[in-house]
């Protein structure tokens, strides 16, 4: 039975989360923005602290925290900055494709890397002509004379891929098969023939690294691939039913954010002789912030908890991204507003907010494709 109850132990990470952001992101975040430049520093105290990496299972040398932990966690880093939740998040996407669909030696070999070194996974999944349309990618394995494959092709917009020492990712080994074509693989930055591409500039977001991987005939032995060849493509959507409840959980960090940083000006900033707290024009939107992040939460720890449970419902993680990624962006949209001019400038927080926003409605499956799979789920007979 569903309860959203917090326990004892998870309030407590909460706290370590809040704490760290509070005091190194916080007050770091505004120059990243502006420099665009990867925080390591961050990563490396949060990976210190045992704040990334928290769903690799014990057997692998991890905390083996659930889905709903890590959900609250990245509520907790979004807060601070969206950019460092993204990157920060993006090593459980990127192990995910791992632990769906590797086998115990894959599993050992590489979840354990990122539990003894401070490394980053990145998830290589986009093309530059497939992104919604996944089963649409062009990326070729070709199976070689005596066993592995050949690997080439492009992948686009990969999270962190220029600081990535290893990728998870998937081509076909057939463009006619479409989605039955679709395979698993994880490759080391390392061999020959991985490359990355030039950063991307960026709405927001911009302490996030962003870049195409590049493999030219790369040679991967059959230890390489993840799960059955053909069968990648329902890697691919598990690892986004397990994947998603974070984006859901980050933009209530955001809500969360946006709401706290509009109260408190709404009750400094005065108008016509009095706080534009009184105007209640203003008590609406702080109003609609509120309802936004509690109906955000509720969907995330709802949708964490059936991952965690092992409920196969891929519904309530495209509810949680979809619902939680359109309020944010609305609630960063009327935080702007809140604070009139000011919020226009990069005096204030809240215009960094506006911009990383709106990257929630677009990655892992945009606002239309999670619409897609929940029409799709309803209309399932
Ligand atoms: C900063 C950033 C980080 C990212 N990180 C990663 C990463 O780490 N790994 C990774 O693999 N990918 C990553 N992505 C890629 C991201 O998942 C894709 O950009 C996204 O899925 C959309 O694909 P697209 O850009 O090709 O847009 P398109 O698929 O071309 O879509 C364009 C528009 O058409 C709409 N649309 C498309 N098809 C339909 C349809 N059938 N019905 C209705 N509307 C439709 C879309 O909703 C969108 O509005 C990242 C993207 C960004 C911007």
């Amino acid at each position: 039975m569903y309860n959203p109850q917090i326990s004892d132990e998870q309030n407590q990470l909460v706290g370590t989360a809040r704490k760290f952001t509070a005091e190194v992101i916080i007050p770091a975040a505004h120059e990243y923005d502006e420099t665009e430049t990867f925080p390591t520093e961050i990563f490396r105290q949060a990976w210190d602290l045992g704040l990334m990496n928290v769903e690799i299972p014990e057997a692998y040398g991890g905390l083996g925290l659930g889905t709903v932990e890590g959900c609250l966690i990245a509520e907790e880093l979004a807060y601070g900055c969206p950019a460092v939740a993204t990157s920060m998040m993006c090593n459980h996407l990127g192990a995910l494709p791992l632990m769906v669909g590797g086998s115990e030696e894959q599993k050992h070999t590489w979840l354990e890397r990122l539990i003894e070194n401070f490394e980053f996974i990145s998830y290589a999944c986009s093309e530059p002509d497939a992104g919604s349309d996944v089963a649409g990618m062009k990326s070729r394995l070709v199976a070689k004379d005596g066993g592995g494959y050949s690997l080439t092709g492009q992948k686009r917009w990969i999270t962190n891929a220029g600081q990535a020492s290893m990728y998870t990712g998937f081509a076909t080994i057939d463009p006619a098969l479409k989605h039955k074509g679709i395979t698993a693989f994880v490759v080391d930055r390392q061999t020959k023939g991985v490359s990355v591409g030039r950063k991307e500039k960026k709405l927001g977001q911009r302490a996030s690294e962003t870049s195409d991987v590049l493999f030219d005939d790369v040679e991967l032995a059959p230890q390489n691939i993840l799960g059955e060849p053909g069968k990648g493509f329902y890697i691919a959507m598990e690892v986004f039913d397990k994947s998603r409840p974070m984006i859901g959980a980050s933009c209530a960090g955001i809500i969360r954010r946006c709401l706290d940083e509009s109260r408190n000006y709404a009750l400094e900033r005065k108008t016509f002789g009095v706080p534009i707290a009184n105007h209640q024009a203003i008590q609406m939107i702080l109003a609609d912030m509120a309802i936004a992040y509690e109906a955000t939460r509720a969907l995330y720890l709802k949708a964490a908890w059936e991952v965690d449970n092992d409920v196969k419902r891929t519904i309530t993680s495209s509810l949680a991204k979809c619902f939680g990624a359109d309020a944010a962006v609305k609630a960063a949209t009327d935080a702007v507003q809140v604070f009139g001019g000011y919020g226009y400038t990069r005096e204030y927080p809240v215009e960094k907010l506006y911009r990383d926003a709106k990257l929630m409605q677009i990655y892992e499956g945009t606002s239309q494709v999670q619409r897609m799979v929940i029409a799709k789920n309803l209309l399932r007979s």
